[in-house]
């Protein structure tokens, strides 16, 4: 038997063990995920303990990616270059960080809008917290032409930009509805990254869309609950190509699992799962 973790503050609302827990079942592995809600006062001695009771892996939510990223042992490139480590390996006495949320954003973008769509692509980057970072590293990763990051606090879209010289053509700008409209003039995807509207109010949105929109324009939104979401709700309404965040957190989660496990993930199996698992959470969920 072994084991693998969720360290998060709160980890109540996560999908992640249904999600995980079915991938090991499908996969014939005699393993358990356990989710513990560790206070960011006790995060390092968390992972302490796992390691000394042998658990093969962890996976870091909010809010302990960056102390996560802080205390490996051994960090991979991702994790260096975003300061952000959700997944952890522990093996041969090591700690090692990994960041499976930029390749599972690239993964579940390729699946719902085809092969490389952020290769060369002009892209709106809504928001600049981490997760934001996260979407800058991909579209940097995958050399999109140009990207152009909306926040409503601009000082920290300026802050977050300052940190990737390295950036393709980037520039910034304040989140409102003028700029949401002004940005998609020459975009060819708009990638929701801010916390609005996650797990609360049904109607919140970071921007309203003008009336219409190009129907090459495709929308993401790391957001997965509400499904959809008014954001992605409206600009499918106006005629864009949309897909919520869903798929990101099944990416994610999988390719953590290969790490642990050095076999392919059900995602298939998982996104059933963590399906089932939202369709159990609040009516708003
Ligand atoms: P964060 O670091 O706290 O950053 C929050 C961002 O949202 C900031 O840019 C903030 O703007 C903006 N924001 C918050 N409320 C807003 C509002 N009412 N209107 C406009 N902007 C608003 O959070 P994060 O870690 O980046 O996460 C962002 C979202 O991505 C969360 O909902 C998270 O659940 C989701 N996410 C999903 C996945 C997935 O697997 N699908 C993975 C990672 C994250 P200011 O800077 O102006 O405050």
């Amino acid at each position: 038997m072994q084991h693998a973790a969720l360290l998060g503050h709160p980890v109540g609302h996560s999908v992640s063990p249904a999600m995980q827990e079915a991938a090991f079942a499908a996969m014939g592995l005699p393993w358990r995920y356990l989710a513990f809600d560790a206070p960011p006062e006790s995060f390092s001695e968390s992972v302490k303990a796992l390691r000394t009771l042998r658990f093969v892996g962890a996976n870091v939510t909010v809010p302990h990616k960056a102390a996560a990223a802080s205390l490996v042992e051994v960090a991979e490139e991702r994790v260096r270059r975003s300061g952000a480590c959700n997944t952890l390996r522990f093996s041969r006495g090591t700690v090692e960080g990994m960041n499976t949320d930029i390749p599972g954003l690239i993964e579940a973008l390729d699946d719902a809008f085809g092969a490389s769509v952020l290769h060369g692509a002009s892209v709106v980057v809504l928001g600049a917290g981490g997760a934001a970072r996260g979407v800058l590293l991909a579209c940097i990763e995958q050399r999109a032409r140009r990207v152009r990051l909306l926040n409503r606090s601009m000082a920290r879209a300026q802050a977050l930009a300052a940190d990737f010289p390295d950036a393709p053509a980037l520039t910034t700008g304040p989140l409102d509805d003028a700029a949401l409209a002004a940005a998609i003039a020459e975009a060819t995807l708009v990638v929701q990254a801010t916390s609005s509207g996650m797990g609360g109010d049904a109607e919140a949105s970071p921007a309203r869309w003008p009336d219409r929109l190009p129907p090459h324009l495709c929308v993401y939104d790391l957001v997965y609950t509400p499904r959809p979401t008014r954001f992605l709700r409206e600009a499918a309404e106006r005629g864009a190509r949309t897909c919520d965040g869903l798929g990101m957190l099944v990416a994610q989660g999988a390719l953590s699992l290969e790490a642990w496990a050095g076999a392919a993930a059900p995602r298939d199996v998982m996104r059933a799962a963590a399906e089932r698992a939202l369709a159990l959470r609040s009516p708003s969920a």
